[in-house]
Parts: C-alpha cells; structure tokens; sequence
C-alpha cells in the first residue's frame, strides 16, 4: 500500500465524520467479519427518561424519588441522570446531598443520605447485598423488561422499597445501519450490561439475532475474546468509560464522538456524528481505498 493513498482514505474520512487514528487502521478495517454493538448510547440515544414509580406498602413514592434521585444525581450513567431529573421535576424540590457516595460499575450505586444506607440499580446490587424483593417489587420489575424498559430498584436500611422504570429511545438511524452493515457481510451482535428482556427488546427492533446481555462491564471483554478465538475478526462500536477495555481488545474500536474520552482514546476509529451508519461508511471507505491502492 502507497502511503499517498492511505492519506487519501484518511482525507476522505475525516470529510465523512470519520477521525482514523492511523493509515494502518484501514488495512484492519477491510478484514473486519462481525461487529459488536454497545447497546445503551450506541444503538439507543443513551438519553432515558424516567416513567413509572412502584413501591411497597407503607413508602410514598416522594421517599423513593427523594433518596435514590439524591444519590443519582452525583453518576454520570444516562440511567442516573433519568432518576436524578425525573425526582425533582417529580418532588418538586431540591435533592438532599449525599453524605457518601460509591458508583458500583455495571450495577448502580450505594451511598448514604438523610442518615439511610441506600441502594439504587439492578436487582443484583441489592441480592449481593442480601436483599431480596417482596413480589409487588418483583412484579414491577418483570414488567419494566418485558416493555423493553429498564427496572431501577431502590433500597434503604437493608430493605428494598420501590423501582422506577426507565426507558430509552433506539436511534432513528440504527435499523438502517444494522441493514448496511448486514450488507457489507458483517455478523452484527448486541453487547449490553442491560437485562435480557430489554436487550432482545432492541435487538429485534434493528433486527439482530446474536444478543450479549447482563454483560458486566469487566465481562464484555470476556465476550470480545471469545469471538475472536472463534476465529472472527471483530470490530466493536462504543460510547462508555464501560466499552474502553472491549474497543481496545476488539480487533478494530469504533467510538462514538458523541461518546466518553476513554472510549475514544481505546479506539481505532472515532464516528465524529454518534451515527452507527458511520461506522457501514468507514468500512466502506477502507474497502474502496485499499482496492485503487491494489
Ligand atoms: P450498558 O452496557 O447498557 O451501556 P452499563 O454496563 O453501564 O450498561 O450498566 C449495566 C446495567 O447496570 C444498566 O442497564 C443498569 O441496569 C445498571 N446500572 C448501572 N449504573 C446504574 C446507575 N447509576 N443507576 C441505576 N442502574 C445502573
Ligand atoms: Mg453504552
């Protein structure tokens, strides 16, 4: 390959939106077989919004709003700012401050407010800490997968009290982008840290089969190397602090501009727009760059 040419593709694609750290990526590019997609900010907007409350017996749901908004407020997961906002549109007044606060990666967080050891995040934080959910809970929870939403629970004192349900929206662009890059022969594959219901929910709706879900943040490397032992060439589209170590194990990292500096530094390739038919457009464009070079 003649470097002239290569600096044309990397010309070219920065015109697209297309940042290529360097010519050499193209070459990876043009290998590429299968393409995993985060799911929440990648294939969704990333932008949630809070939409129902439910809590047990004897705990209104300004409490419930109150403590886990006060501890949401201080993560910056799309999750955590829908609770944060949604609690005081919804309280109609200002979020006490923590008195601690601990973000646990692919769970949610814990932290202390008004005097209350509280829990916000997947049901797993809280079975971790040995706290189980009353049916009425268990329930909410069930239905919040099964629209495709994301089920928040919420405990305090050793006991869980409420879940609010979030939801996200699928990019309008993402069906059309998961077609082209079918088309350009790439096996596309959801990776999510989000429950399996709400996963297989998105992956029907842009129509991929091949679905990673309850992917911890630590295990969705796991999942880059599995597929690469396989015998695939993987490329890999992220936007969060989360995907970092998976788009620097991925043969080829794609992030998102619109993403996390750590996912951008891990990355080979950075989409200037947060459009996934940006990431069909850089493979195109090495494919068709490396063939004038030939
Ligand atoms: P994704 O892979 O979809 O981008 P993450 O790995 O960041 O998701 O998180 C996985 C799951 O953990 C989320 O879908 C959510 O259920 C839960 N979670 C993580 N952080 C928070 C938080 N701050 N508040 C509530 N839930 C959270
Ligand atoms: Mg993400």
């Amino acid at each position: 390959a003649t470097p002239t040419a290569l600096m044309v593709g990397t010309g070219r694609g920065a015109q697209l939106g297309i940042l290529i750290k360097g010519p050499e990526v193209l070459e990876t590019t043009r290998r590429v077989d299968t393409i995993v997609l985060d799911k929440t900010g990648t294939v969704t907007t990333g932008r949630m919004t809070l939409l129902d409350v439910h809590t047990t017996d004897h705990t209104t749901e300004t409490d419930v709003l109150r403590l886990a908004g006060a501890l949401e407020h201080s993560s910056e997961h799309p999750i955590a700012q829908a609770v944060a906002a949604g609690a005081t549109e919804r309280t109609g007044a200002p979020l006490p401050t923590p008195e601690d606060f601990t973000n646990v990666p692919g769970l949610g967080v814990r932290g202390t407010v008004d005097g209350h050891r509280v829990l916000v995040g997947r049901p797993r934080l809280l079975a971790d800490a040995g706290i189980g959910l009353p049916d009425v809970l268990s329930g909410a929870v069930a239905d919040a997968a099964a629209g495709g939403g994301t089920a928040v629970v919420v405990a305090w004192d050793g006991r869980a009290r409420g879940v609010l349900t979030v939801a996200d929206t699928i990019k309008d662009s993402s069906a059309e982008a998961v077609a082209e890059l079918r088309a350009l022969g790439l096996h596309p594959v959801l990776l999510t840290g989000d429950n399996r219901a709400a996963a297989d929910a998105v992956a029907r709706a842009v129509g991929i089969d091949e679905v990673h879900a309850e992917v911890l943040p630590e295990e969705k490397v796991h999942v880059i190397e599995r597929l690469r032992a396989e015998g695939r060439s993987v490329a890999m589209v992220g936007d969060g602090v989360n995907d970092a170590a998976a788009l620097a194990t991925a043969d080829l990292g794609l992030a998102l501009g619109t993403g996390t500096d750590a996912a951008i530094e891990a990355s080979d390739l950075t989409l200037v727009r947060g459009d996934l038919k940006v990431a069909a457009d850089a493979i195109r464009l090495s494919r068709r760059t490396l063939a004038t070079i030939r």
